[in-house]
């Protein structure tokens, strides 16, 4: 019977925020042990359900290590990540010759406090351990997310890496699948290795929806590789992620081959080209609040909501989901009609002291730091009030890729006037499913504008719906101009084509 050593470790880290990533993120985000890593995770919807699902049924024995995710956010405290080497590497060292394989289920963009590559990192550490053990060519399988920044070591190290392909991440958990059915084939195929390229592009989340360009025109150019190529088992087009200063960030590629380096270098050469071809619309620019809403006036009669696009606070990017830079001088021009979600534990808390039903007013948002605007005065009734739970009603959504299909907002309350419908959460909840305001009795669709806090991820959800979308230039870590960054490492990498 095929015995895989099962493990994950997963974050998205945005270095520029302060507020570190810890245990009691992870704890949030979930940490599984042992069996509770199988157990959980089965058909919720995860990577890991992917990787569990093609394991299952195909008779493999899964020897499960630890799996833990949190939500984007600041650099990871290194005790999380001795935590993950101590259950990993132990239970490598127990079952090293037992097993046939190991399969992790990673993010790509993780920096901890003292490594800017962590995946590879993991990598590094698992050969070590293996050759010191015995088997130091044993197949290691892994699933990254669409975002990695990924290093050449990271890439030499592992055997076979497959990451999702669409962004929206619709395909998390189809991914995984076929990251295991490589692992599969490795298995069987010492022969097979993997090439990588780097590239000098940083591009900020707005510029990489894989229906969009350049992602659009090269993952059509690698799909039409591998259907020519037979050598070419997969290729990753990675689009990276802007908003980590480590020397690896950036778009780049990888691909498995059973054939010859060179002509693996060829096709990443023809990949480069295409990218290049088409890279200024990885660098968009953005409106102002006023030219946002001088385009929305504008448009053709038509039904449902303007999406004002907040980018520079895009929670799944990492950014504290309290950001105000919107949302204030939108409520100042006296439109109304407006939805918008906000964490805010404080304003929650003081809901849920006045209760249900009572007119209060609060300063809400921008607590988290400096960046992110000032807090709003808003007066408003509290019309609901709940424990935030709720189900994803597109199970595909982006959002299953980080943990599964039930969200946890933590406790909620629904802030209403004139002007304006708030839904306030003690947790940063990603606008990438409509559950998220349905579930407190909220419909996005009646809305005249809705502030979207991301930059492609809430497109599976909101596209259907919207009548427009203006992507608008706040303050804001995850700005899409990233010049506005300090970075230190990045070297001669772009960020900017001007
Ligand atoms: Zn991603």
């Amino acid at each position: 019977m095929t015995t895989i050593l099962f493990g994950g470790l997963y974050h998205e880290t945005h270095t520029f925020l302060a507020q570190k990533t810890g245990m009691p993120q992870f704890e949030e985000g979930g940490i599984h042990i042992g069996e509770a890593a199988i157990d959980r995770n089965r058909g919720n919807g995860s990577p890991s359900a992917g990787f569990i699902d093609y394991a299952e049924k195909a008779g493999w024995r899964i020897i499960p290590t630890i799996q833990m995710a949190a939500q984007p956010a600041g650099k990871v405290t290194d005790d999380v990540v001795e935590m993950f080497f101590e259950h990993y590497l132990a239970g490598l060292d127990r079952h090293v010759q037992e097993i046939d394989g190991i399969f992790l289920v990673l993010h790509g963009a993780m920096v901890s406090e003292s490594s800017d590559d962590v995946e590879g990192l993991i990598m590094r550490k698992t050969r070590e351990r293996l050759k010191a053990l015995g088997r130091p060519d044993l197949p290691i399988g892994a699933v990254l997310d669409l975002h990695g920044n990924i290093s050449d070591e990271m890439v030499k190290l592992s055997t076979v890496v497959r990451a999702y392909r669409e962004n929206p991440h619709t395909d998390a958990l189809e991914s995984a699948v076929e990251a295991a059915a490589l692992l599969d084939i490795a298995l069987g195929e010492p022969g097979i290795r993997q090439v990588h390229r780097a590239t000098k592009y940083v591009i900020s989340p707005t510029g990489v929806g894989s229906a969009n360009e350049p992602m659009k025109s090269v993952l059509a150019a690698a799909r039409a590789i591998e259907a020519s190529d037979p050598d070419i088992l997969n290729i990753n087009v990675m689009a990276g992620y802007a908003y980590s200063d480590i020397a690896i960030c950036g778009f780049s590629l990888s691909l498995v081959t059973r054939g010859t380096v060179e002509a693996a270098n060829e096709h990443l050469d023809a990949l480069v080209g295409v990218l290049e071809a088409n890279i200024e619309a990885g660098y968009p620019s953005e409106d102002d609040l006023q030219t946002a809403l001088a385009k929305a006036d504008a448009l053709p009669p038509g039904s449902g909501p303007i999406l004002l696009i907040e980018a520079s606070d895009n929670i799944g990017g990492g950014t504290p989901g309290d950001a105000t830079g919107l949302l204030g001088p939108l409520l100042e021009t006296g439109r109304n009609n407006i939805l918008a979600a906000l964490a805010d534990k404080e304003a929650v808390a003081a809901c849920f002291e006045a209760g249900l039903g009572a007119e209060i007013t609060l300063e809400i948002g921008a607590k988290t730091d400096e960046h992110h605007g000032t807090p709003i005065r808003f007066t408003g009734k509290i019309e609901h009030l709940s424990d935030g739970v709720f189900q994803l009603e597109n199970p595909k959504s982006h959002m299953a890729s980080m943990g599964g299909t039930t969200i946890r907002m933590g406790r909620c309350a629904v802030l209403v006037n004139d002007q304006a419908k708030i839904l306030l959460s003690e947790r940063k909840t990603a606008p990438m499913d409509l559950g998220q305001y349905h579930s407190q009795g909220l419909r996005p669709e009646d809305a005249t504008y809705v502030v979207i806090k991301a930059a492609v991820s809430h497109r599976a959800a909101y596209d259907d719906i919207q009548r427009a979308s203006f992507y608008v230039d706040t303050p804001g870590l995850c700005t899409s101009n990233l010049k506005r960054l300090p970075y230190t490492k990045l070297g001669d990498k772009v960020i900017s084509l001007t």
